[in-house]
Formats: C-alpha cells, structure tokens, sequence
C-alpha cells in the first residue's frame, strides 16, 4: 500500500520574514509523521504526531502560540478522526492544554465524540493529563496581536461616542464643553481602525498508512479577535476535517463559513464520486469563493497516497511526503 503525508500551518498572508520558518515548521512535522507511518505505525497516529509538533512550535496559532480571545484569554480547539473506523475525537474552547490535539485524541478514545471548556478539562484531568500555565501557551507575538485589536477596538469607540456628542440635542460643545473644531482634529487624529491582525497559524496533517487507512487532523486558537466560547470550524467533523475509507482532509480558514458549507465531508465527497486529490480540493475551495465570502485552504489525500492542497488566500505553508520521496517537499 502508499503512504503518503500532507501537513500545513494555516491559510492566511505569511509576511516575508516569516516565510522560510513557517515551510521549515511544517517540513519537520511532516518527516515526524512520516517515521511513525515507515516504521509500521497508523495514520492516526502520524497525524496526531504531526500536528502536535505544530502546536509545539510558536509559530502556529495553535497550543503554544495560539491567539488570544477578546478577554485575553487562550482558547483552543482540537479534531482527529480515522477514516476506515469512523472514529472522532475532538475538544473545543479548551484553556491551559498543551497539546489540545492529544486531548482530543483522548476523546476519540473514549465513547465521546467532542468535549468542550470545562467538561473537556475535567475529562483530561480523569485520564491523567496534566494542565499547563497559560504563559505556557502565550507568545509575545500574539500578546503584540491582541493588543494590536484591543487598541483599534479602543480608537474605534473613542470615534464612536465623538461622533454621538455632535449629533447630541444639546450642543456638544455647550453641554460638555468639546468644540466642534476640536472634535473635528480628534477624529482626524484618531482615524477609523480596521481591527487586524495575523490570521493565519491554524495547523492540521492528512495521512493513509500501509493498511490504506485515512486519518485527519486539525488544531487551532482561532480566528482574530474572536468572541470567548466562539468556535469554528477545526473541531466540527465534516467541516473543519473529516476522513473516511476514501479520503481524509484538513481545512485552515475563515471556520463560519466551513461550518456553513461542511466542506471537509464535501471534499471526501467529491473523492467518493470519482475525482482525484487534486481536483477535489479544487472544487471544495472553489465552491467556498462562490458561495460565501470565505477565505482559507484545505489538504487532502486519498486512499492510494495521491495527495491535493489549495487555497484562496495569499498562502498556505504546507509540506507532504509520499513513498518516492526523500525528503518533504514544502510551499506556501
Ligand atoms: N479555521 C480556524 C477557525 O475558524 C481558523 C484558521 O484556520 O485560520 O477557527
């Protein structure tokens, strides 16, 4: 039988210093998750590998290094799932969990299929699992991110209650004693803030191993500037990833409108009904542009080792392996 591994580090725009880290990042985690499928072991466990080499390294938004909620605080999610058994683990809105993927792991273990928040705590505390220190999982870069959102959220309301006290009944400038003048410098002072910041760093591994079965995986912090208890697509099967005896695949994006389209089922889907890697890919990411407003990617590989990655944005790093090769080979 093939095998073959195919692993990326998040859709989004990868600025130029980073480039060469975020390839580098995923080529390791692909050669680890490629050992544990040469030396015999399962696509489960090479994807889960794989992705908790990524959620080890800071520079993807997920365990160590993912983004902060609105509150400031770390909420991760997690999902796995093995193709040929239909089994699923997932974990959302977890905090203080090194590796949320393992977590998950444990889930799929059990006869759950998703845990969240405090429910999924308590679980990894019954099956021996250690918490970590929230500064464990924070990294100045997102600590710089959030309070990047944090700020323009602040010179956005400031504008807003400006604005309010010009069209107040009662004369701004009497009533508070605000000239319009000075009203008129502060806005210009303070222009309207586009709230921003990396939207990239979601991480996730695909495999099929020399029994030909399919294993998925995708682990993330989230979206920017989400809502604390938000979650998206990364630990709903079917959408943010999902694997079956035909095909297994991980998504990185805007995770409402995966949930909206449950493009990772569709992707399989499209493998089910004839067409190659590749191409499904293609048409999963196609039909994301068409019918939402959505951005992101996907990696996929079927069950003979042929494997398929695209996206929308400006890059997704991704690296994969397949038996006639040396080495990963990475992009983005
Ligand atoms: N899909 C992830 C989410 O919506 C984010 C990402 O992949 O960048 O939470």
């Amino acid at each position: 039988m093939t095998m073959a591994i195919v692993v990326h580090g998040g859709a989004g725009t990868i600025p130029a210093e980073r480039e060469e880290i975020v390839q580098a990042g995923c080529k390791e985690a692909a050669a680890i998750g490629w050992r544990i499928l040469k030396d015999g072991g399962s696509a489960l466990d090479a994807v889960e590998a794989a992705a908790q080499v990524l959620e080890d390294n800071p520079n993807y938004n997920a365990g160590t290094g993912s983004g902060l909620a609105t509150d400031g605080s770390i909420q991760m999610d997690a999902g796995l799932m093995e193709g040929h058994t239909l089994r699923v683990g997932a974990v959302a809105a977890v905090e203080l969990i090194k590796n949320p993927i393992s977590l998950a792991r444990l889930v799929l273990e059990s006869p759950h299929v998703l845990l969240v928040a405090k429910g999924a705590l308590q679980f990894a505390l019954e099956r021996g699992m250690s918490l970590c220190r929230y500064e464990d999982l924070l990294t100045e870069r997102q600590y710089k991110n959030w309070c990047a959102t944090q700020n323009a959220h602040l010179v956005n309301e400031l504008r807003y209650s400006l604005c309010e006290l010009a069209t107040c009944p009662k004369r701004a400038d009497k009533q508070y004693g605000i000239a319009e003048v000075v009203q008129e410098q502060l806005l210009a002072i303070y222009p309207a803030q586009e709230v921003q910041g990396e939207k990239h760093g979601t991480v996730g591994a695909v495999a099929v191993d020399t029994l030909g079965t399919l294993a998925a995986a995708t682990s993330t912090g989230g979206i920017v500037d989400k809502h604390p208890g938000r979650v998206g697509d990364s630990p709903l099967v079917g959408c943010g990833f999902y694997a079956d005896e035909n095909a297994a695949i991980s998504c990185t994006g805007h995770g409402e409108d995966f949930v909206r389209l449950l493009l990772a089922k569709r992707a399989a889907d499209f493998v089910a009904y004839g067409a190659t890697a590749h191409a499904a890919a293609e048409s999963s990411i196609a039909m994301l542009s068409t019918r939402t407003s959505g951005e992101g990617g996907l990696i996929i590989v079927d069950r003979l080792g042929n494997v398929g990655f695209t996206w929308n944005t400006a890059h997704m790093p991704y690296a994969y392996m397949t038996q006639d090769m040396q080495e990963p080979i990475t992009g983005l």
